[in-house]
């Protein structure tokens, strides 16, 4: 995933709207990339993203990665 793609994604991550197959694959990102993490952190915040993961019950492993995410950014 290329930083113009995790961008993009992560708007739609943001908003519920990324299919659930590049969540992944955007977290990994998030993970090696600090400027695309620091962007994540800016768009978004931990109650944000806790709100969106009760909304579409994402897997409890997921809400673990990007927690670490956002607490590492
Ligand atoms: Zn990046």
């Amino acid at each position: 995933m290329t930083c113009e793609d995790a961008h993009l994604n992560m708007h739609d991550y943001i908003s519920g709207e990324l299919a659930a197959e590049y969540h992944r694959p955007l977290l990994d990102h998030l993970d090696e990339c600090p400027n695309c993490r620091e962007f994540f952190k800016q768009t978004t915040n931990i109650q944000t993203t806790m709100r969106d993961f009760m909304q579409y019950e994402a897997p409890f492993e997921l809400q673990t990665a990007v927690s670490s995410i956002l607490a590492n950014a």
